[in-house]
């Protein structure tokens, strides 16, 4: 079967990596691997695969369609489901024995009804909001709704959790706080010591950078795909420097010519040219998550250096300027994400010239492409 030209690469030895070096920051904490957005784009059901084999306690997801995915594909391990989920959902949440997260106490009356009509008790986590400001139920409302989950015969508080607005900024103190406050309120429900029970706050950032959050459970997502949580450099100092990206993006050069000095270039001709120019083209664009606001940014890999993305990107061409170059011909590799010889291109870079982050440019990326995976 013909297949794009364009592809990206998953690499399984370094999501395993990854996952290793997220455990050993943690070692009595039981690991959840955020596999949602498809895996940050890096395909859900191979990732979990790979964190599977690695020993992952469990998987995080937003939606209950997410998984289902997981069952179907047959995966065993407690999959959350982190974004909440609507009483149109109850059912597949027993059918496929999805834990879901309750966000305060609107639903635990009619969970506690279908649980009862089907006669199986279901484990639950509650999501406090001890200073994300995002989802989740005030610290000071949770113990009521701890207590109205806790009279459901059908219902068990099986763990709370809350989450870091700022794990990646250290400097903040943020985080102490907030885990200062969770763990008091917690403390005062006395109800971490029940077993099968579980306190969980940490992201990627709380992992690497916030110091006793591990507590039961840990839930890392853009570190399991080779990332620091606050971009580039900000796990300076912490293991999160040993992380390897697992994701890279390739493409092949279309055409290579040359054009005179003076050459408005592609759409609205935003490049013109100051010399005799070699350009190659590449048959990716704004299609391919490879996003116009990268136009005149950009740079990419051809023969192991790096070259500059000149002209506005289209929806499926993009220049590149490879005057210094030499002999690019059409065929040749080109490096959007990733390394090539001994240059590297990062989603941080990527994302630093789109004004995003690098979830952003991963989710995109992975979304918009056929997904290859390398051992
Ligand atoms: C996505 C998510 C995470 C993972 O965050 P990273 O910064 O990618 O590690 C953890 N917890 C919750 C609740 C999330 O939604």
């Amino acid at each position: 079967m013909l297949e794009s030209v364009n592809r990206v690469l998953v690499s399984r030895s370094a999501l395993a990596h990854n996952f290793g070096l997220c455990r050993r920051q943690v070692p009595s904490a039981a690991v959840m691997a955020m596999v949602k957005a498809d895996a940050y784009g890096h395909g859900m059901l191979e990732c979990a695969r790979v964190f599977a084999d690695c020993g992952a306690e469990a998987f995080g997801v937003a939606e209950v369609v997410e998984g289902v995915q997981l069952r179907q594909a047959g995966f065993v391990q407690p999959v959350f489901i982190l974004a909440g989920v609507l009483p149109d959902f109850f059912d597949a949440l027993f059918e496929y024995d999805l834990t879901p997260i309750l966000v305060d106490g609107e639903f635990v009356s009619p969970l506690a009804v279908k649980a009862a009509s089907l006669g199986k008790r279901i484990n639950v986590h509650l999501k406090v909001d001890a200073g994300m400001g995002r989802q989740g139920c005030l610290l000071s409302d949770a113990p009521e709704i701890v207590g109205r989950i806790a009279n459901q015969k059908y219902l068990h508080l099986a763990g709370i959790m809350a989450h870091f607005p700022k794990a990646d900024d250290p400097a903040s103190g943020s985080s102490e706080r907030i885990l200062s406050d969770f763990l008091k309120m917690t403390t005062g429900l006395g109800l971490e010591t029940a077993r099968g029970f579980s306190l969980h706050i940490a992201n990627s950032g709380g992992i690497f950078s916030v110091s006793g959050s591990g507590l039961d459970m840990v839930r890392p997502g853009i570190s399991l795909y080779g990332y620091p949580a606050g971009g580039a450099g900000s796990g300076k100092g912490t293991a999160a420097e040993q992380l390897q990206p697992a994701m890279s993006f390739t493409s092949r050069v279309i055409q290579a010519r040359v054009v005179p000095a003076g050459t408005g270039l592609g759409y609205g001709h935003t490049f013109i040219t100051k010399r005799t120019t070699r350009l190659a083209v590449l048959p990716v664009g704004y299609e391919d998550g490879y996003l116009r606001s990268l136009g005149d940014s950009a740079q990419v890999l051809l023969h192991g250096r790096r070259a500059p993305v000149v002209g506005r990107i289209s929806m499926n061409l993009t220049l590149v300027d490879v005057t210094e170059l030499g002999d690019v011909r059409s065929g040749d590799e080109a490096v959007l994400l990733g390394r090539q010889g001994k240059e590297s291109i990062t989603a941080d870079e990527i994302a630093d010239w789109m004004r995003t982050i690098s979830y952003e440019v991963l989710c995109l990326l992975g979304h918009c492409n056929r997904i290859v995976y390398t051992d």
